[in-house]
């Protein structure tokens, strides 16, 4: 269960209304059982119910039961499709171990806004059913050519379009270290963002094979292949 207060030994955690459901109706846990909770920093706590109420039960923080895994930096960069499929995006990309989730506004992106509330609970959701002790940040909507200006040269950028290398020899020989995927919109990138795409210098433009894939099927395939060539 993840929790967004900070934890440690003997720390009590207040559940949420919605947690508390979840922990006394669904999985119809009482005082004194177990649970295993991560607040995303400290690793996975052993914890015990204290109190269990309808709508809301407090837990204590027993023991520290697994360390911090944190993911490789790699963050996942997307323009926003339709609201089910960026959803998809979000708890796919949260499943194969991105560290941050950015969607970005494209030249062709047809979506002015996000539920940032919304997708940052489906990352936490996911880490949950995986397992994980980590939550990929969502960060909010920002202008693709305003997220490249701030980019640390540092950081490589794997860009998923129509090249003639594919992605698995791109990074055959590539460098670890910081890392972003870039997956655009339904109607690709504009010729000027390509432009300016394979002008960095730290941007790799991979083919993910012949076919055109949707986005959300994209951003799964890179995501897979990346973590393959150059994750844990
Ligand atoms: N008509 C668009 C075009 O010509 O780019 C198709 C866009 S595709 C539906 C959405 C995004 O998925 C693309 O912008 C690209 O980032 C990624 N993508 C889809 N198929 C790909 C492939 N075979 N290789 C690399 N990237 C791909």
């Amino acid at each position: 269960l993840y929790v967004e207060q900070p934890l440690g030994e003997g720390q009590t955690v207040p559940l949420t209304g919605d947690q508390a459901h979840y922990l006394f109706a669904v999985m119809r846990l009482v005082p004194g059982d177990p649970v295993l909770v991560f607040d995303g920093k400290s690793g996975e706590w052993l914890a015990e119910v204290v109190e269990a109420k309808k709508r809301a039960g407090v837990l204590i923080c027993r023991e520290n039961t697994r360390p911090l895994q944190l993911p490789p930096d790699l963050w996942l960069c997307f323009a926003p499709i339709k609201k089910t499929r960026t959803d998809f995006i979000v708890e796919k990309a949260a499943e194969l171990g991105a560290a941050r989730i950015c969607p970005v506004q494209t030249d062709f992106t047809n979506s002015e806004r996000i539920r940032r509330d919304r997708l940052q609970a489906h990352a936490v959701e996911a880490a949950e059913q995986c397992g994980g002790t980590y939550v990929p940040e969502v960060a909010d909507l920002q202008k693709l050519s305003d997220l490249l200006d701030a980019w640390p040269e540092r950081r490589r950028l794997m860009f998923c379009d129509e090249a003639l290398v594919g992605a698995g020899q791109a990074l055959g020989a590539a460098p670890t270290g910081p890392w972003a995927i870039l997956i655009g919109p339904e109607g690709g990138f504009s010729d000027g963002e390509r432009a300016r795409l394979r002008a960095l210098p730290f941007a790799h433009p991979v083919s993910l094979g012949p076919r055109v894939l949707r986005a959300d099927t994209a951003a799964v395939a890179a995501l897979t292949v990346w973590q393959q060539a150059l994750g844990d």
